[in-house]
């Protein structure tokens, strides 16, 4: 008699409060990263290349050959053959519903993000901007966290360039922290706000966009990248908005690497589509070692302020 597949279910830790995903098929997936060294992973076994399509159901693809892929994610974090439910008890638990999505933003497996020409980058934001779309057309869906791991520090398991889509049925907690500063602020925009008073610390800008390393930057090397434009998710950017910003995030990694030489990074969406207070924004978090005691009690320690980050971003210009 085979076994059935357990599809993962999220408990709440009853001594924190946090949510926690258990999601066993995960274990399964194939990894490129092993003991903390970056290995480039070998090409030939790599699940994203051309001609292991059947590997993964695809969505749509851009370019002939393809170029850019969306796709459902195999190893799903959240995924919709389960019901939705939710028990509150001592032991509260419910359904790791959702949407798992895969955008494969190169076919070439060692091309770095930064060094995807123009054009496709910006079609790889539309398609993300698409896939997201795709999530949101579930009711059941309440936000959507879209990002990139990018190497072996980053929580990545693959090398080869990818973004992955994750439609909740819940708001995640530092989106709803940010939602509670900003309703402290009588609803009034920070981030436009950061933009008037940071100065020193906007790394680029331009009509269309802005780039700053913030004041109070939980890691060395962050950056956030924000239209200038007061819009809740990457669905409602425009055309020039969506080049502004990705020819930011190309200068940003390309000049982090000349900084901080070959490192992890992670990229974030943060957003929240249906709060009309919110303002969308992408963050880059260079990442140089795993989280300690001191950051797993929620505090971070930075040896780089971001003035002087902002000074070495200039250099390498
Ligand atoms: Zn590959
Ligand atoms: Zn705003």
């Amino acid at each position: 008699m085979s076994e059935i597949p357990f599809k993962g279910e999220i408990r709440r830790d009853y001594i924190t409060g946090s949510d926690v995903i258990f999601t066993f098929s995960r274990d399964k997936r194939p990894k490129d990263f092993k003991n903390e060294e970056v290995i480039y992973g070998n090409a030939e076994d790599c699940p994203f290349e051309y001609g292991k399509e059947n590997l993964n159901t695809t969505i749509k693809l851009i370019g002939e050959p393809w170029r850019l892929r969306l796709m459902y994610n195999k190893y799903p974090i959240v995924n919709e053959e389960t019901a939705p439910y939710k028990n509150e008890d001592f032991f509260t638990k419910y359904a790791n519903y959702g949407h798992s999505y895969v955008v494969v933003d190169t076919p070439n497996h060692t091309q770095k993000f930064h060094e995807i020409e123009d054009e496709m980058l910006e079609k790889w934001l539309e398609l993300v901007a698409e896939g997201e779309k795709l999530a949101y057309s579930d009711k059941k869906i309440k936000q959507v966290y879209t990002f990139r791991n990018n190497g072996s520090i980053s929580g990545g398991s693959l090398y080869h360039p990818h973004t992955q889509i994750i439609g909740l049925t819940f708001v995640l907690p530092i989106i709803k922290q940010e939602l509670r500063i900003i309703k402290n602020n009588g609803g009034k925009c920070i981030l436009e706000e950061a933009v008037k008073k940071e100065g020193k610390r906007i790394l680029i800008a331009d009509e269309n966009a802005v780039a700053l390393a913030p004041y109070g930057s939980r890691f060395r090397g962050l950056s956030i990248i924000m239209p200038k434009r007061h819009i809740s998710y990457v669905g409602n950017l425009k055309e020039n908005e969506i080049k502004s910003m990705t020819k930011f995030m190309k200068t940003i990694l390309s000049r982090n690497q000349r900084i901080f030489g070959s490192h992890s990074y992670n990229m974030i969406f943060h957003e929240l589509k249906d709060d009309k207070d919110f303002h969308f924004y992408v963050e880059i978090t260079p990442r140089f070692s795993s989280f300690g005691a001191m950051e797993l009690s929620g505090v971070y320690m930075n040896s780089l302020k971001p003035e002087d980050y902002v000074e070495r971003f200039n250099e390498a210009a």
